[in-house]
């Protein structure tokens, strides 16, 4: 049994692993981690089904080669020489990921600012909260996330600001429901242009216009006494009745604990900074700011953005809290480092930089534990100029899109097999502990960044052994000529024995050396480095405004039970249940029918996703998820339509407001295919891939449903379909030409290996009943009478689940609430439904309130 760390959201939630000897381990929640107490979400509870083999990096390749480490070090390392040589240290880069330990994220920032003398380091974190960072440094002097979770618990009021806490920090969330529970008294307000799951939960939903938090905490601030502006004004901006922005303030006003938090919605901006200041200024203005129950705070997305944050790698940061921005601190951390190769002026941030790889100004880019060409905006730009760049290094412990365009792959340590630390949201340092043995020649990232500072004449500073060594490194850095200036100071951790480091319990920093450290920072509006300031925050257009051409506003974001772009998540049938292909949610007032395909285009680029009618969606505003890769439906990849604009202090790009039109997709046929092999992605135009696997195997894949269509004719690409399934056994068929139908299945030996299903519509049969046959070692002779119907002879398909831990559907639900269950309990004593991981429960209570409107 070891005591580790969830590796998904930034909530950063303990977990207790228990190898089962073959590869897998048993999961449960750590009741005695401070950020869960025990309590795991949906992805939490599934991390043991994701730790397979299947489509591993195992060794160092060269060109597709299997190599040695010493020839990948040396190719990586007389890459960057030559590079350097010939164009400069502006020419190379790393780009990492808040997935990364931080003690390998140490190793990179060291090896980029300290070896190769260029700033050109950043993360994927820039993408997830650095417009947090920024607005805390204008109003706090240093990036501080004041407050604890806990602090979600004791307030009164608690504001959620572009926040599903729902689904992208379901314990979390799950936390504050049970404290409101308990008191009842306590409000939650939503602010959120969709109604997401998350307002089941609150009592108060304001929908404003994408973008124009701005107003709304403005006006919020002239209600507190500051300089903001008018209620009406801030009404007209959001697009809000002034009458429902009233009670919100009144409300905020009214309770001196408030706690208001915010997340990408915030953050993933053209004026995320100006966005978090305007809500920090509020708590700066009325003090409700560093006390148990009252500040502003920033979530983050990733397990170790934090981290990130913490060792400075990132482009606009130098290293532990040390700051290109304060005189002096090149020269201390040039001291500390005992290097003169410390860059003196920022490097690129993550837009940019992948710019400038396609502009071929950065000529060679190391990417470690990130996907930037399905995560990043314009993404098509970013294929483009991996595919033309001199050198592509890519650490990575599975396939992925990204490692497709890769020369040098180094064959990186999954999750269960990492040794070192992450840091929450709340500022606790956990350990991340292996309880697998890494496979092939899998190995941590920061001895291949030192293997490339050795070979580069740095070896002497890059020395270590293990983990605990750079940790201690790290700790002794943020105290280093620190004085009480910096409030990062874990430097009370930099004599911890290995031993010590080994069962380091969860930690909260600053733990200095001498004294204790602060649980909350910025009391009362004086941080540790000064006055808690007020900035001025003028209302801005968004950077990326609507037009006739592209009449509509995207906003991308997280589904519940997938993780950006499922290279782990992906690996887990059951987390595709709830959400099986890439979607698009409009208001029905603007969409065209529920369940058909549409081409979403911007001035990038454009993507095909199936329409969901939501009515949460505000007209003219549309949601599309931002996980599917080309491995599981190229067409559906969103960020190709997503333009690059970025903010102008972060440089955080906007996720949150990308111009679209929206047209029908022109398909000719549509169909779905069920085969016991993996289909090839570019069976067609649109080919959405899903894995399915049975509730008694998790984990394991049996089979695959692909959702189809196409813009050639249905006669060829049904011929192109069938050939690829071409195989042993009998075909049973039904097609009408006139009517342009086709269904076919494939039995052999008493099972079903394959079906096709094909229309002009996207009208096609349920696909339940036909994927559990598909998984079953043998089908009946009615089942066999029926195939080609899609349905039980005695009319009982089942349905998609809604709780994924016990496969319970919705329409089981809508019964038991039939049935005289009306609360959530209820529910759960009758189905089970909710009673796991409890990540369904917010859309148990959408189903409840619907079924119990009076008529
Ligand atoms: Fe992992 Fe879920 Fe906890 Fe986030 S809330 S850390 S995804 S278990």
């Amino acid at each position: 049994m070891t005591r580790t760390t969830c590796p998904y959201c930034g909530v950063g939630c303990g977990v207790i692993a228990t190898p089962d000897g073959q590869g897998g381990a048993a999961i449960a929640g750590d009741t005695l981690h401070p950020a869960n107490f025990g309590r795991l979400c949906s992805k939490g509870t599934a991390l043991g089904e994701t730790l397979g083999l299947t489509d591993r990096l195992l060794y160092p390749e060269i060109g597709g080669q299997r190599v040695s480490w010493d020839a990948a070090l040396d190719r990586v390392a007389d890459g960057f020489r030559r590079t350097i040589a010939e164009h400069g240290p502006g020419a190379v880069a790393l780009y990492v990921s808040g997935q990364l330990l931080t003690e390998d994220y140490y190793a990179a920032n060291k090896l980029a600012k300290a070896v190769l003398g260029t700033g050109n380091i950043d993360s994927n974190s820039r993408l997830c909260m650095a417009s947090a960072v920024a607005a805390h440094k204008r109003s706090f002097g240093e990036d501080l996330v004041p407050g604890i979770y806990a602090d979600l618990e004791m307030a009164d009021l608690v504001v959620l600001v572009g926040s599903n806490l729902a689904w992208c920090h379901p314990v979390l969330y799950q936390r504050l429901m049970a404290a409101r529970a308990a008191r009842p008294e306590m409000r939650i307000a939503v602010l959120d242009p969709r109604r997401t799951a998350t307002c089941e939960g609150a009592d108060m939903h304001l929908a404003l216009r994408p973008g124009t938090d701005v107003a709304l905490f403005s006006g919020l601030l002239s209600h507190v006494g500051g300089p903001g502006i008018s209620l009406m004004e801030a009404a007209s901006v959001c697009g809000l009745d002034p009458a429902e922005l009233q009670a919100f303030y009144t409300a905020w006003g009214q309770h001196e604990r408030v706690v208001t938090l915010f997340s990408q919605g915030v953050n993933q901006s053209s004026a995320g900074t100006d966005k978090a200041n305007a809500i920090i200024n509020c708590h700066v203005q009325t003090g409700r700011i560093g006390l148990p129950g009252a500040g502003p705070f920033s979530v983050t997305g990733q397990p170790n953005a934090m981290g990130g944050r913490e060792v400075g790698a990132l482009a606009t940061t130098l290293a532990a809290h040390l700051d290109w921005g304060r005189a002096g601190d090149v020269e201390k951390l040039s001291r500390f480092w005992d290097t003169d190769r410390i860059p003196t002026k920022p490097g690129r941030a993550a837009v940019d930089l992948l710019r400038g790889v396609g502009r071929g100004e950065v000529r060679a880019i190391w990417i470690l534990g990130t996907n930037p060409v399905v995560s990043l905006p314009d993404a098509d730009q970013v294929r483009r100029a991996l595919a033309a760049c001199d050198m592509v290094v890519v650490s990575e412990n599975v396939r992925s899109d990204t490692l497709d365009h890769a020369h040098i792959r180094l064959p990186a340590q999954g999750w269960g097999e990492k040794d070192g630390t992450v840091t929450n949201s709340e500022r606790v340092i956990s350990r991340q502990r292996p309880f697998l043995t890494a496979p092939g020649e899998a190995r941590p990232d920061w001895y291949a960044l030192a293997g490339v500072a050795a070979r580069l004449g740095r070896g002497d500073a890059f020395a270590w052994t293990a983990p605990a060594a750079i940790f201690r490194e790290h700790a002794r850095l943020s105290g280093f000529e620190n004085d009480g200036a910096r409030a990062f100071d874990i430097s009370g951790l930099a004599g911890l024995t290995d031993a010590e480091y080994g069962s380091l319990p969860p930690t909260r920093w600053p733990c200095p050396a001498q004294g204790a450290g602060a649980e909350r920072l910025v009391v009362r509006g004086a941080a540790p480095s000064g006055p808690a300031k007020i900035v001025p925050t003028p209302l801005r257009p968004p950077a990326q405004p609507v037009s006739a051409e592209f009449p509509f506003v995207l906003m991308t974001g997280r589904v519940r039970d997938q993780w950006h772009t499922m290279t782990r998540t992906g690996r887990t049938p059951r987390l595709f249940l709830h959400w099986p292909e890439p979607t698009l949610e409009m208001n029905p007032f603007d969409a065209p029918a529920d369940g058909s395909l549409v081409r979403v285009t911007g001035a990038t680029g454009a993507a095909v996703l199936r329409v969901k009618h939501d009515a949460g969606v505000r007209p003219g505003t549309l949601f599309a998820p931002m996980h599917w890769t080309a491995r599981f439906c190229d067409a559906g990849r969103i960020n190709p339509a997503v333009g690059a604009a970025v903010d102008p202090v972060s440089f955080q790009p906007d996720l949150k407001h990308a111009p679209v039109r929206v047209e029908p997709f022109p398909a000719r046929w549509h169909g779905f295919l069920l085969s016991r092999e993996r289909p090839p992605a570019d069976l067609a135009e649109w080919c959405a891939l899903i894995p399915l696997g049975s509730p008694l195997s998790p984990g394991h894949t049996v089979a695959w449903r692909a959702e189809l269509a196409g813009l050639d004719a249905p006669e060829e690409a049904r011929a192109r379909i069938e050939r690829w399934l071409d195989g042993d056994g009998t075909w049973l068929r039904l097609s009408d030409p006139g009517a342009g139908v086709t269904r076919a299945a494939r039995v052999e030996d008493g099972s079903l290996r394959a079906c096709l299903f094909m229309a002009p519509t996207a009208h096609l049969p349920p696909r339940d009943w036909l994927a559990c046959l598909i998984q079953l070692p043998q089908i009946t002779l009615d089942d066999r009478r029926t195939l080609l119907a899609a349905r039980p002879a005695n009319g009982l398909a089942p349905e998609p689940s809604l709780c994924v831990c016990h496969g319970i559907g919705a329409g089981d639900i809508r019964a038991a609430i039939g049935a005289g269950c009306h609360s959530l309990d209820a529910i759960g004593v009758r189905t089970k439904a909710g009673t796991g991981c409890g990540s369904c429960r917010p859309e148990i209570a959408r189903l409840l309130a619907a079924a119990l409107v009076p008529a």
